[in-house]
């Protein structure tokens, strides 16, 4: 299985790292013909009015709209900030998917904060997610599904089919089962499209 992450800026190193703990085959992607052969990308955390500009200037938003459509695709924090079809402001973002997000939700990089998460899909015990000047997802339509809420009610992960959007950041942790999980999404996305 070949995953690409997204390497203009942010954790991408962690990420690819964790791929490789799971014996997946990382690729850094950084121009469009990157993409070609992968069978799922993640967008990291970072900062995403640079990584959307960084993706314009490389002429990636096309191409990474059309492979975002197709495969497996997971944002983590501010991946799922460029994932998401409205977010409030203009900046470039793939628009791929039926979420409303609102950047920077819980205040400055003071008010980053770790907690436990429970997430069904994943059983016990819970995630231990890290939120760096995070994202929340404030309006989702169907078919997306709602993964993980904060103890408030916010909510904080998504999937939508093959998409997944995350609003903290599980490559800073030693916890695998969210990359596992959609290593299975990618998995089962090959079986159904042969
Ligand atoms: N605050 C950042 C943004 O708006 C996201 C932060 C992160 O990815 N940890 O892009």
């Amino acid at each position: 299985m070949k995953i690409g992450v997204l390497a203009l800026q942010g954790a991408f190193i962690e990420h690819s790292k964790m791929l490789t703990c799971l014996g997946a085959v990382a690729v850094e992607v950084r121009l469009p013909h990157q993409l070609a052969g992968l069978d799922g990308l993640i967008i990291p955390g970072g900062e995403s009015t640079t990584i959307g500009k960084l993706a314009s200037a490389y002429g990636l938003i096309d191409p990474l709209r059309q492979f975002a459509a197709a495969k497996p695709t997971w944002g983590t924090c501010a991946g799922m900030i460029f994932l998401a079809k409205d977010i409030g402001r203009q900046q470039p973002i793939l628009g791929a998917m039926d979420i409303t997000v609102d950047r920077n939700a819980f205040g400055r990089q003071i008010d980053s904060f770790e907690t436990g998460l429970t997430i069904a899909e994943l059983g016990d015990p819970p995630f231990h997610a890290v939120f760096i000047r995070a994202p929340v997802v404030t309006a989702v339509e169907a078919p997306v599904a709602v993964l993980a809420r904060l103890d408030d009610g916010r909510i904080v992960a998504v999937r939508q089919g093959h998409l997944l959007a995350t609003a903290f950041h599980p490559e800073l942790t030693d916890d695998l089962r969210l990359h596992s999980y959609f290593c299975s999404i990618v998995k089962c996305t090959q079986q159904s499209q042969p």
